[in-house]
This record gives C-alpha cells, sequence and structure tokens, in this order.
C-alpha cells in the first residue's frame, strides 16, 4: 500500500491526507512539549487517550449544534476529520485564575475569575504564541469582526456546555485553548467551524474536591502520573473500555458524581 502523504507534523499530532477531498486524518502521538517546545517528553498512551477523549468531547457538541470538523473515529490513534483553513488563533477561555493569567495578572491560582475570560493568542510558535487583541487580528487580516463575534460566542458556548459536563463528572474546568477553521459548502458559503483538539492537553482540569490536577500541567510542573491523570479523566466521562477486550463502541455514559 502506499505511504500516505503527511499533510503537517505538530508537537502532539500529525496530519494525512484523508480518504476523500476535503478529509484529513487527525493522528494523536504520545509526544508532548511544554513552554514553547522547549521541554519535551513521552507520555505512554497518551496519544490513544487524547483520541477518545475529543472525539466524546467534540460529538458531545456537536449534538448541541456546535458544528466542528470531527467526522468519525477511525482506530485507537486516528480520527477523520474535514480539511479547515486554520484561523491562526488560539483562543483561551478561563474560568479560574492558573497558568498565566495569575502570572500576569498577579491573581493567586485558583480565584474563580468574575467571569469567563476569552482571550487570543497568534499561532505563531516563532513567535512563541503572542497574545492579542481584537485589534491586531482584525488589523491584520487574520479574523474579520464578523468571524470575530462567531467565535466569541462559539468560544462561550463551548464553555458553558464542557463546564457543565465536566461538573457532572466531578471536574472543574478551569480554563482551554480551542482553535477554529473555516469551512466552505458546495455554494462556497464559508462556515467557522471548531478545529484541532479538546483534550487534557489544552485544558487545565482540576478535581472539584481535592483540586488534584488532571492535565498537562502534570507535565509542564513535574508532578507524575500524567497518564493515570488522562485516564482518571477518561474514566468519569465513561468512555474508558473496562475489559481490556472491550471493542470500541463499548462505551458507558459518564459516571455522574453526586
Ligand atoms: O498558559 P496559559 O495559562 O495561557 O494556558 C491557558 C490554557 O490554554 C491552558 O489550558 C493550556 O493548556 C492551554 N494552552 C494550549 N496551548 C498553548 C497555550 C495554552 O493548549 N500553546
Amino acid at each position: 500500500m502506499p505511504r500516505r502523504k503527511q499533510i503537517y507534523e505538530g508537537k502532539a499530532k500529525i496530519l494525512y491526507e484523508g480518504p476523500e477531498p476535503g478529509t484529513l486524518v487527525q493522528y494523536f502521538k504520545d509526544d508532548a512539549t511544554a513552554f514553547n517546545a522547549k521541554k519535551r517528553g513521552t507520555i505512554t498512551g497518551k496519544g490513544v487517550l487524547n483520541n477518545r477523549i475529543s472525539e466524546y468531547l467534540m460529538t458531545r457538541l456537536g449534538e448541541i449544534g456546535v458544528p466542528t470538523h470531527f467526522m468519525r473515529r477511525l482506530n485507537m490513534r486516528e480520527q477523520l476529520v474535514r480539511e479547515v483553513e486554520i484561523i491562526p488563533l488560539e483562543v483561551v477561555v478561563r474560568n479560574v485564575a492558573a497558568g498565566s493569567i495569575a502570572e500576569r495578572l498577579g491573581i493567586e491560582e485558583g480565584t474563580a475569575l468574575p467571569r469567563s475570560i476569552v482571550e487570543y493568542y497568534y499561532k505563531n510558535d516563532k513567535l512563541g504564541d503572542p497574545m492579542v487583541a481584537e485589534e491586531h487580528i482584525t488589523a491584520f487580516g487574520w479574523a474579520t469582526p464578523q468571524d470575530l463575534d462567531e467565535i466569541m460566542a462559539l468560544a462561550l458556548r463551548i464553555n458553558d456546555f464542557l463546564s457543565g459536563l465536566f461538573l457532572g463528572v466531578g471536574i472543574r474546568l478551569v480554563d482551554f485553548k480551542i482553535e477554529f477553521g473555516k469551512l466552505w459548502n458546495d455554494n462556497n458559503d464559508v462556515r467557522i467551524v471548531l478545529a484541532d483538539e479538546i483534550t487534557p492537553d489544552c485544558c487545565r482540569l482540576w478535581d472539584w474536591k481535592t483540586n488534584e490536577k488532571m492535565d498537562k500541567d502534570r507535565f509542564r510542573r513535574d508532578l507524575g502520573k500524567v497518564a493515570e491523570a488522562y485516564q482518571e479523566v477518561a474514566k468519569r466521562l465513561g468512555i474508558m473500555p473496562e475489559a481490556v477486550d472491550a471493542v470500541p463502541g463499548d462505551m458507558k455514559g459518564p459516571e455522574l458524581m453526586q
């Protein structure tokens, strides 16, 4: 069989040409990087867990009408997605102060924010993904004011839904990063859709009772038990096959916390 064409290799994923035009195969690696790739490592099994977690969250979001690039999971590490033109922004939504906002504004980590805050960062590894304002985004043409209105509305809706979903399984959604892409239909109409991934690599997830970190901060801050934390997220969402011989699709519902 001819080797399929690699379109792009990122820090945690590889994109291959898909089986039909307008599709891509998204492959989840076990590689982990932090601090703009200054820290590197491997988290065994992370790719498999992230593939499942992103599939689950994108599917649930699709069910409430959030358009996403996700089509279907293909195997343990791969999913079929629609090819989109990525908008070069990292959209961060925060509910609780942590990470860069805590440092930048001198807010104690764990402080609830007065309301959810949406921030934009320009996707550019060489520049270290600098934070930008709407002014920069529209002036440089990375997105139009209309695109930004839609992105902001989608980001807040995604935050509301995911906050509730995680709360139901005893997890606080502290913050997360998402990316959007443009998708054209046959009539040449363009739609903005959620792209990339939603996984513990790009979210901060804290256990509701103990505040224990269940996300990539365990890797960033050398807290250990990284894969175990990702596994626990998957387990609580009800997407860990219980038996070793469990078949794909053998999923329980989420484990609801009292
Ligand atoms: O580092 P900071 O506090 O700005 O990160 C906010 C959120 O965005 C965190 O959940 C982090 O995992 C995510 N993020 C990301 N990729 C980046 C920067 C941040 O997924 N390049």
